[in-house]
């Protein structure tokens, strides 16, 4: 019996044995703004002057599609100029030791997060994840909430939304256009399985108050452009189904943040409930 809201390392067979199967098209999602992502692992491209930016580097076993959907949009992975990560799990930085070897670029993780890698890094889920080789990220800039980052005419800016992990980082930044500029917000991390009964029972932790308290602190951001860390969390590829069918472009929807942000709570609450039911055990 485990709990179903816990890691569970048989959804990640495929990404060990047949990442192939996770291929999934790249896209403009608007302006200068870009899907570079599998079917599971959210990444995204921001073309700046200097190099484009990448926002997480997905799976270790995924590198080779995330640098063909690069190269496949015309970008080219060796000038990427700085790589932003939403927190310090395995399946954010997996392929950001071989980006970094490419092209020099920055890497970026939240302070608390770092010393997470540092002090505890079987919470980076790398002993979880059969990928023995892989190392954490060591950043070269620790970020903290409220920093920000300019790249020529693009501003990052860092909020920090503890909960998934201590660090978990949402990035916000503006999407240009020609004329139209609109404002993009990526979550810093969704995921309920470290703040399960099981998990805070194995690795004496406990960010459930975290984890409120940031669902609130993000829904003071206005944010017209919602960006998910893994795929399904926006339904970006259905999105992207739906812009080539002519349906105008649905990434464009100020309501998409907040409803996610009152989705996150309702699974929480669920999960709660779930658990002093005992029906959280599978
Ligand atoms: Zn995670």
């Amino acid at each position: 019996m485990s709990s179903k809201y816990a890691f569970q390392i048989e959804k990640l067979k495929t990404m060990y044995e047949t990442p192939w199967a996770l291929a999934a098209p790249a896209f403009r999602v608007f302006g200068n703004l870009y899907f570079v992502g599998n079917r599971d692992g959210a990444s995204w491209l921001l073309d700046a002057s200097g190099g484009p930016i990448l926002f997480d580097t997905n799976y270790p076993t995924a590198d080779a599609l995330l640098i063909h959907s690069i190269w496949s949009l015309g970008f080219d992975p060796c000038k990427i100029q700085a790589i932003f990560h939403t927190h310090g799990h395995f399946d954010h930085f997996g392929a950001t030791a071989l980006i970094k070897g490419l092209s020099g670029a920055t890497t970026y993780l939240s302070a608390a997060d770092a010393a997470m890698l540092t002090e505890r890094p079987e919470l980076s889920c790398i002993p979880d994840s059969r990928n023995a080789y892989l190392t954490p990220l060591i950043p070269d800039i620790e970020v903290r909430d409220g920093d920000t980052f300019s790249f020529g005419g693009v501003t990052v800016s860092a909020k920090a939304c503890p909960g998934h992990t201590p660090g978990a980082m949402s990035w916000f930044f503006p999407v240009t256009d020609g004329e139209h500029t609109y404002r993009a917000g990526l979550h810093g991390g969704a995921g309920l399985n470290t703040l399960c009964r099981d998990y805070r029972e194995q690795h004496q932790v406990d960010w459930r108050e975290d984890f409120l308290r940031s669902i609130d602190r993000m829904l003071e951001e206005p944010v017209d452009i919602f960006l998910g860390n893994h795929t399904g969390q926006n339904d970006a590829l259905r999105k992207y189904e739906r812009m080539k069918a002519g349906e105008g472009n649905p990434f464009l929807d100020p309501a998409a943040w907040p409803i996610f942000l009152e989705s996150l709570r309702e699974k929480y609450n669920q999960m709660i409930r779930d658990e002093e039911a005992g029906t959280d055990q599978i």
